[in-house]
């Protein structure tokens, strides 16, 4: 064995693929019992519909070299995401853009009519010096905008008060003085068309790959454990940075999410594939729902049924999955102390959205890989 990964989702699949295609012989250990991570799908038996197991994942990208490199493996279907938002029993487009503003003020603004009213209803901050997420926010939309779509749902998502989260997650969400609503600004968006299982599938299957399943690189009494192996080997670790340490700088927060899956006997619950619950007294943040994720795939799926999936947000403890690192300033602090144990570890290398402890979607998880490739491993 040339290399150990542990973990085997995108970050790590990145680099077992590349340094298998460079004719490394790589062993990925995943603890849990399929490939893929958080990106894993697979058709719910009943209806046949594919469903992300993990939380709906839409790939997009402006990263050309991601675009060939990911099309490698797959081809993408032409899906455009679109999210709507359910305030107080009302269905507003996101994200927030001119038919937002309008449906909510119950007006016909132009868009500078629309810039004019946001500029004096965000007057109390300003984009460039903007603190924390609820400062930020505020500068962006307004406070009655804000208070409407995005106190309560980050707070419901996220459990900490919006002062206190970084201001970064909210610039993820566009706002736009057009009545565009699709959700991502990249220049590449859709959906693996086989799936993603199939997709993950084909970056593992490579002679040079070998894939352990159902294997904790914390077990002692597996032979692929950290103490066996660091030193032994080059190591790629792509679990929570903390967990690696035991803890010893205290534990990062991360929020963790479940899951309540139903089949209803219905052809189409509500017309589209994620609707948001913008509200306090909702206690899910959204709803999914698989079918229209897949609209080529009419003819496959039933017209009878369909699979909808409930998402609720909460603190994660330690047995549980931790799935959004939640950056407080406490735990950038953290962070930067187990940075510094790092770069003591001989020859593990640290990757991913659990071992850096950052928000990466797919694309900048696989795009970091294919960095830490190019410059550090291969
Ligand atoms: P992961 O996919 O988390 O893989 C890490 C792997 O390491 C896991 O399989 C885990 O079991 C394994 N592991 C951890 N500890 C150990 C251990 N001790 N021993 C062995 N194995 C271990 N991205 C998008 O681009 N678009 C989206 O719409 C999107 N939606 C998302 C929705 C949710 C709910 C979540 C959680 C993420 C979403 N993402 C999305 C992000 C996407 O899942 C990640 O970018 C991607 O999974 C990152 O891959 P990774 O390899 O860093 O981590
Ligand atoms: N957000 C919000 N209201 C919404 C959608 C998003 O307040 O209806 C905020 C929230 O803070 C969230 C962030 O915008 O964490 C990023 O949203 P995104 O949909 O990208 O989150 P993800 O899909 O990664 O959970």
């Amino acid at each position: 064995m040339d290399l150990l990964i542990v973990g085997s989702g995108f970050f790590g699949l990145t680099i077992a693929e590349r340094a298998a295609a460079s004719g490394r012989k790589v062993t990925v250990i995943d603890r849990r019992d399929h490939i893929g991570g958080n990106a894993y799908s697979e058709d719910e038996p009943e209806t046949g519909i594919e469903v992300h197991r993990y939380g709906a994942h839409l790939f997009h990208t402006s990263n050309p070299a991601v675009w060939e490199y990911v099309n490698r493996f797959t081809t993408f279907t032409d899906y455009v995401h679109r999210v709507y938002t359910n305030h107080k029993g009302v269905v507003f487009p996101l994200p927030i853009n001119l038919g937002t503003i309008n449906q909510f003020f119950n007006a016909a603004y132009s868009p500078s009519e629309a810039r004019a009213l946001i500029h004096e209803q965000a007057g109390e901050f300003d984009v460039k010096d903007a603190a924390n997420l609820e400062e930020k926010g505020i500068a962006l939309i307004g406070r009655p905008l804000y208070e409407a779509f995005i106190r309560d749902y980050t707070a419901k998502q996220w459990q900490t008060d919006p002062t206190e989260l970084p201001a970064e997650i909210i610039s993820r969400l566009p706002v736009r003085y057009t009545y565009d609503n699709r959700y991502f600004n990249d220049t590449w968006e859709g959906l693996p068309t086989d799936g993603y299982t199939a997709w993950i599938e084909r970056m593992a299957d490579h002679p040079n790959i070998e894939v352990k399943l159902g294997v904790d690189y914390f077990d002692v009494a597996q032979p692929l454990n950290k103490k066996a192996t660091v030193g032994q080997v080059p190591v790629v670790y792509t679990g929570p940075v903390d967990r690696y340490f035991d803890y010893t700088e205290g534990a990062l927060s991360w929020r963790t999410l479940d899951f309540e899956r139903e089949v209803l006997p219905v052809g189409d619950f509500q017309g589209t594939s994620v609707m948001n619950y913008a509200d306090a007294d909702v206690p899910y943040t959204r709803i999914h729902e698989f079918r229209h994720f897949h609209p080529e795939r009419a003819d496959r799926y039933p017209t009878d049924k369909t699979v909808i999936m409930r998402e609720f947000s909460r603190f994660a403890e330690r047995e549980d999955e931790p799935y959004y690192p939640v950056n407080t300033p406490e735990d950038r602090a953290g962070l930067l102390a187990y940075r510094e144990l790092a770069k003591g570890e001989k020859d593990v290398h640290f990757g991913g959205r659990l071992g850096t402890y950052q928000y990466l979607d797919m694309h900048m998880a696989i795009g970091s890989a294919l960095s830490m490739w190019n410059n550090q491993l291969s």
